[in-house]
C-alpha cells in the first residue's frame, strides 16, 4: 500500500464557553484543528487531526502545522504507511524537532495500519482492555465560588475527576480557590489543581503546603522542569507533569530525578501515536500514572487519545479529558468518543474509527500528490 495523496483542511472550533487559562493570562475563544487526509493505491484513506490548545499553550500552533505539513507531505508521498516507525524517522530526518506538526501525519497512518490490519488501533497499541476509560473535566480558573459551581455542572454531566485551573499571581487567592473546590467534592470525586506553570517556586509551596491536609492532586505547578524539581522536593501532594513533558527523554529524566508521580501524556505534544505509545510503555514499566489526551480536537485526535488510554492498564491510568466536550463543531457526528456518565471507550471500527464528512469541512487549504 502506498500513499498517493494528501489533502489537508483547517478547521475552527469555538468553544461553548470562553477557556480562561491558569494565572488567567489568556482567554481563549476556540481552537484552531489541522485535518489531514491520506489517500492510497489500495482504495483506502487514513485520517488524522492535529490541534493545538491554541497558540499561547505551549510552542504550537495552527499555522505551524500547516507550514510544516508543507516540508513532510511531499516526502510521505509513495510512502507505506503501515512502517510507521520508518515513516517516523524518515520525518525526523526531515524536519528535526517541532513534534507537534507530525502528529496528524502520524496518526492518518495509524488509522491506515488498522484498516489494513482489519482492527481498531486500541489492539494495535496493545489491547483494548476491559475497564472504560475515566474522562476528567477542564475548568476555567475563577472566583472560587464560581470554579466550585463549575465542579458541581461538570459533576452533573458524569464527571467524578476534575482539572481544575488556578490563579498564578496570589497565594491567597489561589488557597482560597482550593479550599472551595474541594469542599465542593462528594464521595469518589479526585481533583487535580492546574497551574499551567503560572507560579514561581516559592508560590506553589506557599499554596500547595497550606492545603497540605488535602488528598488532591497537583499539575505543572511552574514553567520549567527545574522549578517544578525543586517544588517537588518541598511539598507532599503528588503531581503530574505536562507541558515539561515532550519527549520519552524528559519522561525518562523526571523519573530518574523522582520529578513527578503522573504524567500528562498529550499526543499533539509528544509528536504523534508513534512516540505517544513509547512513553505509555516506559511509563506502564516504571510505575508512572498517566492522563492520556490530546492538546485539543474536533473529534479525532480524541478517538487516537482514547484509543491509547483503553489500551492502557487501567491501575496505569487516570483520566483523559475529551476537548470535543468543550468546543462546537464535532467534526464526526454518530462516530467517535462521548461522554458516557464520566467514562467513554475506544471506537470499535476499524483503524481510528473516525473519519469526518470532507464536504462538511469547507475547501481544502493544500493538496499533495505524486
Ligand atoms: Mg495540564
Amino acid at each position: 500500500m502506498r500513499i498517493v495523496r494528501i489533502t489537508v483542511w483547517r478547521v475552527a472550533l469555538p468553544f461553548h464557553k470562553p477557556y480562561v487559562y491558569s494565572g488567567g493570562r489568556r482567554t481563549l475563544h476556540q481552537l484552531d484543528a489541522v485535518l489531514v487526509r491520506l489517500e492510497t493505491d489500495a482504495g483506502l484513506t487514513g485520517w488524522g487531526e492535529g490541534c493545538p490548545f491554541g497558540p499561547t499553550y505551549a510552542a504550537a500552533f495552527a499555522g505551524g502545522i500547516e507550514a510544516g505539513l508543507a516540508e513532510l507531505a511531499p516526502e510521505l508521498i509513495g510512502r507505506d504507511p503501515c512502517g510507521i516507525d520508518a515513516i517516523n524517522r524518515q520525518m525526523d530526518e526531515r524536519l528535526p524537532g517541532h513534534p507537534y506538526i507530525k502528529t496528524a501525519l502520524d496518526m492518518a497512518c495509524w488509522d491506515l495500519f488498522g484498516q489494513a490490519a482489519e482492527v481498531p488501533l486500541a489492539t494495535l497499541l496493545g489491547g483494548r482492555t476491559q475497564e472504560p476509560v475515566q474522562l476528567q473535566s477542564s475548568l476555567s480558573t475563577g472566583a472560587p465560588e464560581a470554579m466550585a459551581a463549575d465542579v458541581q455542572a461538570a459533576r452533573a454531566r458524569g464527571y467524578r475527576v476534575h482539572s481544575s485551573k488556578l490563579g498564578g499571581g496570589d497565594p491567597a487567592a489561589d488557597i482560597a480557590r482550593v479550599r472551595a473546590v474541594a469542599g465542593s467534592l462528594q464521595a469518589g470525586d479526585s481533583v487535580t489543581f492546574d497551574a499551567n506553570g503560572a507560579w514561581l517556586p516559592d508560590t506553589a509551596m506557599l499554596v500547595m503546603n497550606a492545603v497540605r491536609d488535602l488528598p488532591v492532586y497537583f499539575e505543572q505547578p511552574c514553567a520549567s522542569y527545574e522549578e517544578c524539581r525543586t517544588v517537588r522536593g518541598a511539598t507532599v501532594h503528588p503531581i503530574i507533569l505536562d507541558e515539561s513533558i515532550d519527549s520519552l527523554a524528559d519522561v525518562v529524566r523526571a523519573h530518574r530525578e523522582g520529578a513527578c508521580e503522573l504524567v500528562g501524556l498529550k499526543i499533539g505534544r509528544v509528536g504523534g501515536l508513534t512516540k505517544a505509545r513509547r512513553i505509555r510503555d516506559f511509563c506502564v514499566e516504571f510505575g508512572l500514572r498517566l492522563n492520556i489526551e490530546d492538546t485539543g480536537s474536533g473529534g479525532l485526535g480524541d478517538a487516537a487519545a482514547v484509543h491509547l488510554a483503553h489500551a492502557t492498564p487501567r491501575r496505569q491510568r487516570r483520566a483523559t479529558v475529551l476537548y470535543t466536550e468543550m468546543v462546537a463543531g464535532y467534526l464526526a457526528p454518530g462516530q467517535g468518543v462521548v461522554n458516557d456518565g464520566g467514562y467513554t471507550a475506544a471506537p470499535t471500527a476499524l483503524g481510528l474509527g473516525v473519519a469526518p464528512c470532507a464536504d462538511a469541512l469547507g475547501p481544502p487549504v493544500a493538496t499533495y500528490a505524486g
